[in-house]
């Protein structure tokens, strides 16, 4: 019987290697991995700043935490996300209000998030949550143009998408989390992303202040930078300036995620050339498929596709050894949000296409057997 997951982590030996190297050497945690493996990905994503951080889910609270969020403050995610976007809001008090999504890109619709703003009184927004869903590049030439015109900063969740890009007006590339566009982006190095660092997450900026503030606050808001310090009684001496957390990442987990990075861009290469067998077998058949980002500039963390008996396939799937997911149950119908006064029907598009989606296998070492095999078998139950 075949066991084929929706995603896995690939581990070679360089890995390992890596891994015990800095488990032999003298820093477990702090060591010099962590600047090593932020300065890589801070070049592999084209941004200025990246701080390392224990996971992806810390890394959006220090973002919501260093832009300030504080109780009652509003901010605008799409409900087709892992509930982490939403969640650092809340963290920081904070409200959550969502955006329905576009059913073509399944992202949230930038037309929705222009409603959203004009239908409320200026400032009633304070920033916005986009997700490059899938690996699909968010346009975020055009989310910060609205975003300016109503004074919002933009944290972007970039979890899916190291290497994604998309063409701005000028037709220049511009790679998501690369700084240019919005204040801040978060990623994640959990198994199932492209990068596994076992647990561990990553934020990127082009904004030093903010850079500043997130490396304080990664590890208690406690710094010893002798330019940051309002007096030095000595060596020792360190002062704690603001109420921060232990969200450090250990040298070996950096230098795991530094190994992994070395392969992001061939590994990237084989999601782009299994998602296009996908799309290929799926064309003309009443699989309904998210709409291609320009240049196939997707990075395709996950190949979701749309069908009417989701749970029938999903189901089916599972008697024949293949573990397909779902991305995700709408955030706005959670039990925890509900309690905030959503509910189903609030949001009809995403609420329709949660109903649909299903996400097929997709990671760098399925084999092109095992890939025709998961084809034949979603095929034979649409088309029967
Ligand atoms: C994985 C993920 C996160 C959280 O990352 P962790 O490292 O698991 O905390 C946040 N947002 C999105 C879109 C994700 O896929």
């Amino acid at each position: 019987m075949k066991n084929i997951p929706y995603g896995r982590q690939e581990i070679t030996k360089a890995d390992e290697e890596a891994v015990l190297e800095t488990l032999r050497s003298d820093f477990l945690t702090q060591g010099p991995k962590i600047a090593e493996f932020e300065k890589a990905f801070a070049e592999y994503v084209g941004s200025q700043y990246a701080v390392a951080v224990s996971n992806g889910t810390a890394a959006l609270h220090l973002c919501a935490m260093a832009l300030g969020v504080k109780p009652g403050d509003k901010v605008i995610t799409t409900p087709i996300t892992f509930a982490a976007s939403a969640n650092c809001i809340k963290y920081c008090g904070g409200e959550v209000a969502f955006a329905d999504i576009d059913p073509e890109t399944f992202l949230m619709d930038i037309a929705k998030v222009k409603e959203l703003l004009e239908s409320h009184p200026k400032g009633t927004f304070k920033g916005i949550v986009p997700v490059d869903f899938t690996g699909f590049p968010v346009n975020l030439e055009g989310l910060r143009a609205l975003a300016d015109e109503y004074d919002l900063w933009i944290i972007e969740d970039a979890c899916h998408a190291p290497g994604a890009y998309f063409m701005d007006s000028n037709h220049q590339k511009q790679l998501c989390g690369n700084g240019r566009f919005a204040e801040l982006a978060i990623f994640s190095f959990h198994p199932v992303k492209h990068i596994a660092a076992g647990e561990g997450g990553m934020i990127t900026t082009n904004d030093e202040a903010l850079y500043q503030k997130l490396l304080m606050l990664r590890t208690h808001g406690i710094t010893k930078d002798p330019s940051l310090l309002e007096k030095n009684e000595g060596g020792w001496y360190y002062e704690m300036q603001d109420l921060g957390y232990n969200y450090r990442i250990t040298d070996f987990q950096a230098a795991l995620g530094l190994s992994q990075l070395g392969r992001a861009e061939a590994n990237l290469e084989k999601r782009r050339d299994i998602a296009h067998r996908y799309d290929k077998a799926f064309a003309g058949t009443s699989i309904g498929l998210q709409e291609q980002a320009q240049e196939y500039s997707n990075a395709f963390h996950l190949y979701v596709i749309r069908v009417n008996d989701r749970k029938g396939l999903y189901d089916h799937l599972r008697e024949n050894g293949i573990y397909a997911q779902v991305h995700y149950i709408p955030v706005h119908t959670l039990p925890y949000y509900r309690q905030f006064g959503w509910k189903e029907g609030d949001l009809p598009l995403a609420e329709k296409y949660y109903s649909e989606c299903l996400s097929l296998p997709m990671y760098p070492s399925l084999t092109a057997e095992d890939q025709q095999y998961v084809i034949d078998r979603v095929l034979e139950f649409v088309d029967r």
